[in-house]
């Protein structure tokens, strides 16, 4: 018989097994505690388990944990966390220090569903859905690997693939990720999830409890088609805008949409007055995102300049609008590129340019 992974149990299944043994209900949330709040790999640690219990676990069942092949630390601080799989695949997770932030990004799927076409991960096409353990497991072994004063603050679930199109697993892994009991105990008000827009689905993650973030990155159908095909094509600007402007926003906290910004492409003028235009009336802050280059990319950062006229025309309107940091660019650890890359394409270190807070 294989072990059973407990870290495939949701609590659910951890209290049959339990029972299922004849064991005191009790133990299945000691179990868990020692999972998610100790971070424990070891049967040994679970020392205020019976000797009975601690002694039976190892004969049916294991603790899965992901150990990092590579960390690549980037100048500003960024780490890149690589993550091989049980089926020889792999992600990408990134740790982002920022002043009194900590933030994580995970990744949700192997490859991504989708086929943006300023995204490195969406050239590796989908290879799997993660499971619901594999995302959790990405927080756990970065926490395991910090200096004990240091604590996660934020997780944006932003790194490879589309979480709503993974959002069974999501949903699990964030109920593991916010349980006070037993789980990691994240406030929901400190994990982000990012969508491209899977507008039907926008209903989950208000039921998660998490902030939205949509990356809108075009203002016309036209445009949008050409840089986000799959997702535009199920769901047109006007059906994700509407979708937006339906979500059940708690009180203090808005929307995010997310900008990448393509020289030439969406940076004008006139794009910004458009998007003043799409989100007016939702309460939102918008995140411009300059292009973050990498080997083979069609596209090209904006000026400087470009990405700052191109912020006042927003924020003239009285909407508020951030530059994002473009952090790990020189560890291809920043947004968009995360995934893997032909052999034959020598990885270049990107020279870092603007970065405006
Ligand atoms: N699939 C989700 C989450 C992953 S992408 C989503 O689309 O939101 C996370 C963010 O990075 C998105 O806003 C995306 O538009 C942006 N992004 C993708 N490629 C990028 C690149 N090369 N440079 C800058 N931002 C990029």
């Amino acid at each position: 018989m294989p072990l059973i992974d407990l870290m495939t149990l949701n609590a659910g299944e951890m209290a049959d097994f339990v029972r299922a043994k004849g064991w005191s209900r009790f133990h299945a949330h000691q179990i868990l505690r020692w999972l998610y709040q100790h971070r424990a790999t070891e049967f040994d640690a679970m020392t205020d388990l019976s000797k009975t219990v601690r002694a039976h676990l190892p004969v049916e069942t294991r603790i899965s944990a992901l150990t990092p092949t590579d960390i690549l630390a980037s100048e500003d601080g960024t780490r890149k966390f690589i993550f091989p799989l049980q089926d020889a695949t792999a992600i990408e997770s990134v740790l982002i220090p920022d002043g009194e932030r900590l933030t994580l990004c995970l990744s949700t799927q192997v490859g991504c569903t989708l086929d943006c076409s300023f995204c490195l991960t969406g050239r590796m096409g989908l290879l799997r859905n993660l499971q619901a353990h594999e995302i959790v497991a990405q927080v756990l072994a970065v926490q395991r690997r910090l200096p004990p004063d240091a604590q996660l603050t934020n997780l944006v679930l932003m790194g490879m693939g589309e979480p709503l199109a993974n959002a069974d697993a999501v949903e699990e892994a964030v109920r593991r990720l916010t349980n006070q009991a037993w789980g990691i105990g994240f406030s929901p008000r400190r994990i982000t999830l990012s969508t491209a827009g899977l507008a039907a689905r926008l209903k989950r993650t208000a039921a998660m409890g998490v902030n939205l973030a949509v990356s809108l990155n075009a203002t016309t159908n036209e445009q949008r088609n050409r840089l986000m095909p799959a997702v535009n094509k199920a769901y047109p600007l006007q059906t994700l805008m509407k979708a937006c402007r339906a979500f059940p926003l708690k009180p203090h906290r808005r929307l995010t949409f997310e900008y990448v910004l393509l020289q030439g492409e969406n940076d004008s003028a006139q794009d910004a007055a458009r998007l003043v235009k799409l989100v007016r009336g939702i309460r939102c802050k918008i995140n411009l995102i300059p292009f973050n280059e990498f080997p083979g990319s069609p596209f090209r950062r904006p000026s400087d300049e470009a990405v700052l006229r191109f912020q006042a025309i927003v924020t003239r309107s009285g909407i508020d609008a951030y530059i994002r940091k473009s952090k790990g660019r020189d560890i291809l650890g920043a947004c968009g590129q995360l995934g893997t890359l032909a052999e034959s394409v020598p990885l270049i270190p990107i020279q870092p340019r603007c970065s405006t807070a």
